[in-house]
């Protein structure tokens, strides 16, 4: 996948750019701090040195021996391997030091340092007298010689003690230690980012797998799920929450896909029914004016009967999409709700029902009057078509812990205890009244109460059902004093 490589290559990049940095700066701090370690025991050492030739000058010079013979006594005594010992006297611009020459050819260079540094003498006489133990390093016959200066004054003679030492010990060491961090530090980053790649490829190869499998589910193969390769992982979380949503879109493009047979089915009838009666009233040349009415009686009833479920599942399609369909203003709850029972009245006279209104008829709210009446109609419409003649139906509208209570009962045959989970979905009729009558609605009417009610904050519910009876309840928030 070529998004996965451009990650892999860039995680790769990272690392490799960060190890280096690290790399390079532990580098130079370990090299720094090794070239100040060797430079400064080198600089101990010759000041110690140079200090116990001072003192063993002034231990000498205090039994009473001639100059001369203090000198060669100290000088014979500090015939050291690896330092040589000078002594400068400024007055009579003498040096005087022990002749290594001897040995010098038999042993490294090292050790005759002082012989291989023609500056020695000018380093040692230009040394201030004033000052204590001083440094300088100058170029010997084999590379660096680090020199100190003590001035010491001996009676009447002033001197510079000088002790040298070649660096070219420190200097291999140093170099080797630059050879090995040049090789080592390119080598160990090499290494890294080979590893590095390697663990980035290994880390990413889960998302291709996903994003590959996630690639060959579509439209008509959302049952399908990609794998989960370890649950506690972040990838795990990724491909579980890719599994999730595919369950969600399953269960949508299910319900969609129910939605349409259902509407397909429940518009079927209706239209069958016209286009059958008027086959038959056009299948005669002849037929008579009262025939004729019976037949367009039936298509005007089945037109009607259409038109409502158009416009119901219009409602909820566009409830669905989420339409702006609410159109809010003040409005008395309870006038809204004796309204409707008005609008039902003469239904319920045909089905010789009698219809009730109790409570009260303000009750202030905000929200759509047209949607809310559409509510009570569908539940008073509902307790009026499944009440038997001479049966009571009575709406009350009142208030209740600081919300609007409107219920709905009736005297009807009650709901099934099996359709009761099932009355406000979309399509469902009980089987009792899907085979019952052609004149019941499509299911749709409950929907859209349970619509209508949650989008003013508000809840439908059927409180109590049996032989006796229904009863369905509408709960609305009621504004808060202010
Ligand atoms: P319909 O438009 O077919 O009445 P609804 O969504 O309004 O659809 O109701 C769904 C089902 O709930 C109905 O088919 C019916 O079985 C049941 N039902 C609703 N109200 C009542 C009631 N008052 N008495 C008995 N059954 C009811």
């Amino acid at each position: 996948m070529k998004a996965a490589a451009s990650i892999r290559t860039r995680l790769s990049a990272w690392y490799a750019g960060a190890f280096a940095l690290l790399l390079s700066v532990f580098a130079l701090a370990a090299y720094a701090f090794l070239e100040h370690t060797t430079e400064q025991r080198i600089d101990e050492y010759l000041a110690e040195t140079a200090g116990a030739v001072a003192g063993a000058m002034e231990f000498e010079r205090v039994s009473g021996k001639p100059f001369d013979l203090i000198l060669d006594d100290v000088l014979e005594e500090f015939r050291l391997g690896d330092i040589a010992v000078a002594v400068f006297d400024r007055r009579s611009g003498r040096l005087s030091m022990l002749d290594l020459g001897v040995r010098r050819r038999s042993t490294a260079p090292r050790t005759h340092a002082a012989q291989q540094l023609p500056d020695l003498r000018t380093i040692l006489a230009q040394t201030s007298p004033d000052q204590p133990t001083q440094f300088a390093t100058g170029l010997g016959e084999s590379g660096l010689v680090r020199v100190v200066a003590l001035p010491y004054r001996l009676g009447a003679h002033d001197l510079v003690i000088g002790a040298a030492q070649s660096l070219y010990s420190q200097e291999t060491t140093l170099r080797e230690a630059r050879y090995a961090l040049g090789i080592g530090i390119p080598l160990m980053l090499l290494v890294a980012t080979a590893g590095g790649s390697l663990l980035a490829r290994k880390s990413l190869e889960p998302v291709s797998a996903i994003a590959e499998q996630a690639a060959r589910i579509g439209a008509t193969s959302l049952h399908e799920r990609v794998a989960v390769p370890n649950p506690r992982d972040e990838l795990g979380r990724l491909a579980a929450v890719l599994n999730d949503l595919l369950e969600r879109l399953d269960r949508s493009f299910e319900e969609q896909r129910r939605l349409m047979a259902d509407a397909s089915h429940e518009l079927r009838t209706p239209v069958a029914i016209i286009s059958g009666e008027a086959e038959l009233a056009l299948s005669r040349d002849t037929r008579s004016t009262t025939e004729l009415r019976d037949a367009l009686e039936r298509v005007h009833g089945e037109s009607v009967r259409l038109k409502r479920i158009v416009d119901d599942l219009f409602l909820l399609a566009r409830a669905e999409a989420g339409d702006p369909i609410m159109v809010p203003r003040e409005v008395y709850l309870g006038e809204v709700a004796a309204d409707s029972v008005r609008a039902v009245r003469s239904l319920a006279e045909q089905k010789q029902v009698t219809l009730a209104f109790t409570g009260v008829d303000d009750l202030p709210f905000r929200g759509d009057e047209a949607l809310l009446r559409r509510l009570f109609v569908n539940l008073l419409d509902n307790a009026i078509k499944y009440t038997p003649a001479g049966g009571d139906v009575t709406l009350s509208a009142e208030r209740q812990n600081g919300d609007y209570l409107i219920t709905v009962a009736d005297t009807g045959p009650g709901i099934p205890t099996d359709a009761q989970p099932h009355i406000f979905d979309r399509f469902y009729r009980s089987d009792r009244d899907r085979h019952a009558s052609a004149t019941s609605g499509a299911g749709l009417g409950l929907a859209i109460a349970s619509w209508v009610a949650q989008t003013h904050g508000g809840t439908v519910s059927l409180e109590e059902s049996s032989n006796a009876g229904s009863r369905f309840a509408v709960r609305l928030p009621a504004p808060t004093a202010t």
